[in-house]
């Protein structure tokens, strides 16, 4: 599969939107993409075990800004002044909350 490719990232006070270059659009709540984070504070790198979950994030974190990494991830400035996750589009792409995706990973399951 190609990587996705975000073709617009708008921060609205409800998430983070990202339209995709396929015209598909994802929207994630600020909270629940801030405790998605995967660098080192987040997830041990010995363990890989993840050490941040969302009842560790302060409820009214937000993104207040964001950069585009190379051309595979996104990095978030959060409001909790946490900047040192980096999102690749894939896992953004496999977080996307909207019901098609939500159906298609339950169907995917075994
Ligand atoms: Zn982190
Ligand atoms: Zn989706």
């Amino acid at each position: 599969m190609d990587m996705p490719q975000p073709r617009e990232v708008t921060l609205l006070p409800d998430g983070v939107h990202i339209l995709w270059a396929d015209g598909h659009g994802s929207t994630y709540p600020h909270r629940y993409l801030r405790a998605q984070c995967c660098c080192a504070t987040c997830i041990s790198e010995t363990t890989g075990r993840r050490l941040v979950f969302l009842a560790d994030v302060t409820a009214d974190v937000e993104a207040l800004d964001w950069m585009s990494v190379g051309r595979y991830a996104l990095q978030f400035l959060w409001s909790d002044a946490h900047t040192t996750g980096i999102y690749p589009f894939t896992l953004l792409r496999q977080l996307c909350q909207c019901d098609q995706c939500r159906k298609e990973r339950a169907a995917s399951q075994p």
